[in-house]
């Protein structure tokens, strides 16, 4: 092994978790988020893995994002739809090649439509509606004249989807704002469809939102978390559980992140250990040094706190968390050698990571924690 660190996505567990989603929403296409480089999975392996297993449609954030995917993916039907910012000057590019955006302003509307006339290619447009998110979209106020305006630009768009995303489905709390949401995307698409607009396809649930509200699943689902093998919320894992008593939780998780031992120290009781006084041997002690850190996306926060596995067994960080290197204290661990794998993320027998256990120790979402696993990194499929 010459990489300080790798990060391993499980085949087996994709295709696990998309026989359940593809189980659980039955006709409904599933449209695969991997913004945020695929929440850490890394889009270069993620999406042909995906592809692989039958998903042709990819979402993600920005279009330089969809400029990964676009590269990254190997068969040409696969369709790519960007849910936020793009550059401009994308415009060109992004409508040629048939990649479908999100309008949420008037401003890339016109953009969009004067590129499609340049280009003599129809714009895959997204208009996606503010229904209480208060983030991005077309407020109820500006609905007749965007259809003025979608009528008019008719020949030079194509009106592919009408959307919008739901401020935190994935809690119980916030259900009547949810409501409120629900009903105004169904009063704001009638005055469109009155008008004799009526986009191909309706698309307004996240990976919380198409468990708990499957009347909203419309055409499509726009699943991140899940797919990769967390729930969005222990609130909704429960209420799943409570639902439909599985005898195991569906979902595996995809990622699992392994370093190896650096270096192996004989420490001596009541000597420091690592950077300042954080750490002092109670006992003579065997330490392990691994060469991952803060510049890897391992937290600083989990100075003294953090676990890893070797061997099987479960053992501590020791010490603060360095730019490129921990210690673990190995002391009860027999015959560690340099070289030895040790996990971060994942499982090592009977023992195992999450990153969720991971990130409550470190004070973070799931969602946080995977997307900071930088990009350079290398990801294996195993
Ligand atoms: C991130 C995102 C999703 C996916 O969210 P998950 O909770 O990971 O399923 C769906 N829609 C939009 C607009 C998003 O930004």
């Amino acid at each position: 092994m010459t990489s300080a660190s790798f990060i391993e996505l499980s085949r087996d567990a994709l295709r696990a978790n998309l026989q359940f989603l593809r189980m659980l929403f039955d006709t409904v296409r599933i449209s695969s988020v991997v913004k945020g480089n695929a929440y850490g999975h890394g889009i270069p392996a993620f999406v042909p893995l995906a592809e692989s297993l039958g998903i042709d449609h990819f979402s993600v954030y920005s279009s330089d994002e969809a400029r990964e995917v676009f590269n990254a993916k190997k068969l040409s039907s696969t369709e790519i739809m960007i849910m936020g910012h793009l550059d401009e000057e994308d415009l060109p590019w992004l409508i040629s090649n048939e990649i479908s955006f999100f309008v949420f302003g008037f401003e890339r509307l016109q953009a969009a439509i004067a590129c499609s006339q340049e280009l003599n290619k129809k714009a895959r447009i997204h208009i996606e509606l503010e229904t209480g998110m208060n983030r991005t979209g077309f407020t109820n106020e500006f609905m007749d004249q965007l259809a003025d305006e979608l009528l008019a630009a008719k020949d030079h768009i194509i009106f592919e989807g009408l959307c919008t995303h739901f401020a935190g489905a994935e809690s119980i709390a916030n259900h009547i704002r949810v409501e409120q949401q629900k009903a105004h995307f169904k009063e704001m698409t009638a005055i469109l469809e009155v008008r004799s607009l009526v986009p191909k396809i309706k698309h307004t649930c996240c990976s919380a939102a198409a468990i708990r509200l499957p009347e909203m699943q419309y055409d499509l689902v726009r699943i991140g978390i899940l797919q990769y093998g967390f729930w969005p919320s222990r609130e909704i894992f429960i209420e799943y559980i409570r639902k439909n008593s599985p005898i195991e939780d569906p979902l595996r998780r995809v990622i699992s992140w392994k370093s190896h031992i650096m270096n192996v120290k004989q420490v001596e009781m009541g000597s420091f250990i690592g950077y300042g006084t954080t750490y002092l041997a109670q006992r003579d002690m065997k330490i392990g040094i691994l060469p991952v850190g803060y510049a890897l996306g391992f937290s600083r926060s989990l100075s003294n706190q953090g676990r890893a596995l070797i061997r099987g067994k479960r053992v501590s960080v020791i010490g603060i968390v360095n730019m490129n290197s921990l210690a673990i204290d190995i002391t009860d661990v027999e015959d560690v050698e340099h070289g030895d794998e040790v996990t971060l993320i994942g499982r090592d027998g009977e023992v195992d990571i999450s990153v969720s256990s991971f990130s409550e120790l470190s004070d973070q979402l799931n969602y946080e924690l995977l997307t900071r696993l930088p990009s350079h990194i290398p990801r294996i499929i195993s």
